[in-house]
């Protein structure tokens, strides 16, 4: 089941599409157990890192905006997903009812639920929606670099399903009253985040700009998934410092609990506390 919660007026549920497990040293490549030995409380009993593929559905007004569609139904490096559309369902949001799709980027486990296969085509799960990424997105991902591509996936053929309904959304866009685009390149290409803003709250929903909550006490750890990992975490730092410049919540698509949290600060760095 998901989280609900509210920023303001904007409502938002939080869902899962599945769930994946990397042990810790894997995914952040070069990392020792002793290193993760102060940062226990991010690992599962089998010291592996356990993460959800979280989807948030925002409601602005009436508007109904999903961000991010998780891995979809397959099952790949032990990685399971398929579960959001009954996810969807358990909080009383059908496919038609989705005005807008906007993913925070192309990889595999964010635009899994896009389009579904149907026959020789693939045919786009939302059928109402108009679908949404940045111009960075929308120009690596019809030809993707093999490296940052999952074999066996068609991105060219998930991409002409909904190449219909698609319009640019770069980094400033409006989704829908009270949802901006926040540009964060590093990860892929036009790496981009999310912005819900209203009634004077902020809650800021990153998707892989950050891809554990480890990362804000060692802000040097790039994970396996960034392609440039530098770009990556001056990213992360600035989204931080703007998240700090007032309190807002901040959540990304891979941070346990399906729910918000605080940037917070103790013994000289920064930590992330869910609420
Ligand atoms: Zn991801």
């Amino acid at each position: 089941m998901g989280n609900r919660f509210k920023v303001g007026d904007l409502e938002v549920l939080a869902v899962s599409d599945g769930l994946g497990f990397t042990p810790g040293t894997v995914y952040f490549r070069g990392t020792t157990d002793e290193q993760w030995e102060k940062h226990k409380r991010w690992l599962n009993h089998a010291g592996q890192l356990e993460f959800p593929f979280s989807c948030f559905l925002v409601d602005s007004g009436g508007r109904k905006v999903l961000i991010d569609t998780g891995l979809g139904p397959v099952n790949m490096f032990g990685f399971t997903g398929g579960a959001l559309l009954d996810e969807l369902a358990a909080g009383g949001v059908r496919p038609e009812d989705v005005d807008v799709v906007f993913l925070t980027h192309l990889h595999i486990d964010h635009c899994g639920n896009v389009a579904h296969d149907d026959g020789e085509a693939m045919k786009a799960v939302f059928p109402n929606a108009t679908y949404r990424w940045t111009t960075g997105e929308e120009e690596f991902w019809w030809e993707p670099d093999p490296r940052a591509a999952t074999p066996g996936f068609d991105w060219k053929k998930m991409m002409a399903a909904v190449s219909g309904r698609f319009e640019i959304a770069d980094d400033g866009a409006v989704i829908a009253p009270g949802i901006n685009v926040i540009g964060t390149p590093g990860h892929t290409p036009g790496h981009a985040g999310v912005i819900l803003s209203s009634q004077g709250k902020r809650a800021f929903i990153l998707g892989d700009t950050i891809s554990c909550p480890v990362q804000l006490e060692e802000s040097e750890w790039s994970g396996m998934g960034d392609m440039d990992g530098g770009l990556a975490r001056r990213s992360q730092e600035a989204a931080l410092r703007e998240i700090e410049s007032d309190g807002a919540l901040m959540t990304a698509a891979h941070f346990p609990g399906l729910t918000l949290g605080r940037v917070l600060q103790g013994e000289g760095k920064r930590y992330w506390e869910a609420v």
